[in-house]
C-alpha cells in the first residue's frame, strides 16, 4: 500500500507523517513537497520517499502520485481563492491522470453548510474530487485551536487582555496534532471510501473562557475586552497585522460571535478518543 500525502513539508502534512510512521504499519510513505533539499534532511533516516510536486506546476504532479492507492491532498495555504480553485484542480486532475486509488482531502467543517468565507473554496474542491468518480474521503477540519492558542498569547498574559469582536460566541477548535493523529488514522484504516467526517471538537470555548484559563495557568489576571468589528481591525493593525490578515481575522470573530463555530461532532473522536483541552492547549503554548 503506497500514501502519498501532499503538504508534507507542513505542519500537519509533517504531523500526519508522523503519525503513519508511529504506528509502524507495512504502508511505504510517499512524501510530495515543493522543496526536495528541505523535505530530505526533515525526512532522513526514515523510508518517506521525497517527491517534487508543484499545485503550481501541473505537469510535475501525475509522477509525484504515480502508484500512490490512497493520496492525501492537503490543501494550499494560498490566501488567494480562486489561485487555490486551479491548484487543487491541478492537483485533482492529476490524480485521476495517474490512477490513484483513493483521494482523501483536508476541506473546512461543516462545508456545505459553512458561512466561514473559506468554505466556498472547498466545497470546490470537493466537488472537483467527485468529478473524477475517484473514491473520497473528505477529512473536514475545523479551525486550527492553534491560529487563536499560540506563543502570543504571552502578549495577552502581560498586557491582561484580550481583544477580539466575537462576544460570547463559541469557537469549535482542534489542535494541528489531534487533527494528524485522527487523520492518519482514516489513512491507515479501511472503510472509508465516500464518507464526509467533521473533524471538530465534541466540546466548545469561549474567549471568555480563554482568558479564565489564561489567568490560571500564568497566575496573572487576563480579561476578554469584546470590541466592534471595525475596533477589532483597528486594533490588529495597530499591534501589527497588514490590513489584510485583519479583515481576515475579524470577519472569522464576526463568524464566531454569530455562531458559526459552535457545532460540535464525535467524528474526530472516534478515531483519536481522548482531545486536546484548552487548558493543555494553552500549557502547551504557553510551556506552563
Ligand atoms: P503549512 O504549514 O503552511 O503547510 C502548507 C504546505 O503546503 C507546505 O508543505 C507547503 O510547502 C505546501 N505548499 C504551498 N504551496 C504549494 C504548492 N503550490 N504546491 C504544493 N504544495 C504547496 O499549513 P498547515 O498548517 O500544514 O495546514 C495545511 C493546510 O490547512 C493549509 O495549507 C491551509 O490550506 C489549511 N489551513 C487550515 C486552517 C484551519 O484553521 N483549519 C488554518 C491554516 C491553514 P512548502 O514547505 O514548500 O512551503
Amino acid at each position: 500500500m503506497t500514501i502519498a500525502i501532499t503538504g508534507a513539508t507542513g505542519q500537519l502534512g509533517s504531523a500526519v507523517i508522523k503519525y503513519l510512521q508511529e504506528q509502524n504499519s507495512t504502508e511505504k510513505i510517499v512524501a510530495v513537497v515543493r522543496d526536495i533539499e528541505k523535505a530530505r534532511a526533515q525526512f532522513e533516516g526514515t523510508d518517506v520517499e521525497v517527491r517534487f510536486g508543484d499545485y503550481d506546476e501541473p505537469v510535475t504532479l501525475p509522477n509525484a502520485f504515480e502508484g500512490a492507492d490512497k493520496l492525501l491532498l492537503v490543501s494550499s495555504p494560498s490566501y488567494d481563492d480562486p489561485l487555490r480553485v486551479v491548484q487543487h484542480a491541478n492537483a485533482v486532475k492529476a490524480a485521476r491522470d495517474a490512477g490513484v486509488g483513493h483521494i482523501f482531502y483536508t476541506s473546512i467543517a461543516f462545508a456545505d453548510e459553512s458561512k466561514l468565507s473559506l468554505a466556498p473554496l472547498h466545497v470546490a474542491t470537493e466537488f472537483a474530487i467527485r468529478t473524477t468518480g475517484i473514491p473520497y474521503t473528505f477529512i473536514r477540519n475545523s479551525l486550527y485551536s492553534d491560529v487563536f492558542i499560540n506563543p502570543d498569547l504571552s502578549a495577552s498574559v502581560n498586557s491582561g487582555e484580550i481583544v477580539t469582536n466575537t462576544g460570547s460566541g463559541k469557537l469549535n477548535t482542534v489542535t494541528r496534532d489531534d487533527l494528524a493523529k485522527g487523520t492518519a488514522a482514516v489513512l491507515a484504516g479501511e472503510g472509508h471510501e465516500n464518507k464526509t467526517y467533521n473533524f471538530v471538537s465534541s466540546t466548545t470555548w469561549t474567549f471568555d473562557e480563554l482568558a479564565d484559563v489564561l489567568s490560571r495557568v500564568s497566575g496573572k489576571d487576563v480579561k476578554h475586552r469584546n470590541v466592534s468589528f471595525d475596533e477589532q481591525i483597528a486594533y490588529l493593525q495597530q499591534v501589527g497585522l497588514p490590513e489584510g490578515m485583519a479583515v481576515f481575522s475579524a470577519s472569522i470573530y464576526d463568524n464566531v460571535a454569530n455562531g458559526e463555530t459552535a457545532r460540535t461532532s464525535t467524528d474526530l473522536k472516534q478515531f483519536i478518543g481522548e482531545e486536546t483541552s484548552l487548558e493543555e492547549t494553552v500549557r502547551q503554548n504557553l510551556n506552563a
